[in-house]
């Protein structure tokens, strides 16, 4: 619980809607247990928790506007675009979520064609059971190799077999960066850098950076002091807004509470109202 008069609002949480473990009406609740303000579910490449859970939240005095977590694809590299304050129902937006869909469906029958050659069969009903509705990715088929017994936790899966370039991983086709950031505008959003703490590679996020992006996510998960010090003074130099968030998983990623990151009230208020500029 944090104390009553201070405002905290995490920018980033999954759903079951993806790959988080808790459904989004859940996460309202839990974000209000917490004693948090604010909050953006940000499920990955879809906004089915739109519109419906900001009618939840406004009911429940915790205030929100949409978010979404888009991988996208520059200089053949995979990165994450955090997009706030868009009009979910706009055709930029669904159907950018819809070419994603299509994009995971052919990227995840690829890596399954590649666990079986390598004896590691799974059948696609294995890896969506239980998961229902959901925007099925890699943790949901590394999650299908634990309970197989081929992998003794899902950290090991991504190390060996479905991390970025490992032995069974199959990108398919990629959806481009600037794709990416043309939708999100057009559909009146922001967009975020995510994580760039993750991106071990200084001279790809300056090129990264030259595109139009409106803010970078500089409060992240666990992350050290140092480290996010660098990002704000990296993002008022170039006059982005500074965002963050927990990354929050549920139990597919235990050791990551909500609201372990987050915003204060002047960050969120001004994406609020951007969000209430165009609804
Ligand atoms: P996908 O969206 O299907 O490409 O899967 C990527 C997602 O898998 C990321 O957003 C993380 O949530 C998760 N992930 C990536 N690497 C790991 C890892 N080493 N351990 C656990 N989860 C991971
Ligand atoms: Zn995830
Ligand atoms: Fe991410
Ligand atoms: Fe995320």
């Amino acid at each position: 619980m944090f104390q009553a008069e201070e405002f905290r609002a995490d920018l980033h949480c999954h759903s079951t809607c993806s790959d988080g473990s808790s459904s989004p009406e859940e996460l309202v609740g839990l974000a209000l247990n917490l004693g948090l303000s604010g909050l953006s579910i940000t499920d990955h490449d879809n906004v089915t928790a739109y519109p419906e859970i900001l009618n939840m939240a406004k009911k429940q005095g915790l205030l929100m506007f949409p978010g979404v977590e888009f991988s996208a694809n520059f200089q053949k590299k995979s990165l994450h675009v955090l997009a706030y304050s868009f009009n979910v129902s706009h055709s930029a937006i669904t159907s950018l979520c819809e070419k994603h869909k299509s994009r995971r469906i052919e990227r995840n029958e690829l890596i399954l064609q590649n666990l079986l050659k390598k004896n590691m069969p799974l059948s696609w009903n294995e890896v969506a059971e239980g998961h229902e509705g959901s925007s099925l990715g890699r943790p949901h088929i590394a999650l299908a190799m634990v309970k197989r017994g081929y992998v003794n936790n899902i950290q090991e899966a991504f190390k060996k077999y479905l991390g970025d370039g490992k032995l069974c991983y199959a990108e398919g086709t990629p959806i481009s960066l600037n794709e990416t950031l043309e939708a999100i505008h057009q559909a009146g959003g922001l967009a975020v850098l995510a994580h760039p703490h993750l991106i071990n590679n200084n001279a790809f996020i300056s090129e990264v950076l030259k595109l139009p992006f409106d803010g970078l996510e500089c409060y992240y998960s666990k992350f050290p002091a140092n480290d996010q010090k660098r990002w704000v003074e990296f993002a008022q130099k170039k006059g982005l807004l500074i965002t963050g968030g927990s990354d929050f998983h549920g139990s597919n990623k235990p050791d990551i509470p909500l609201g372990c990151s987050w915003v204060g009230k002047d960050t969120f208020m001004k994406l609020l109202a951007h969000y209430q500029s165009h609804v």
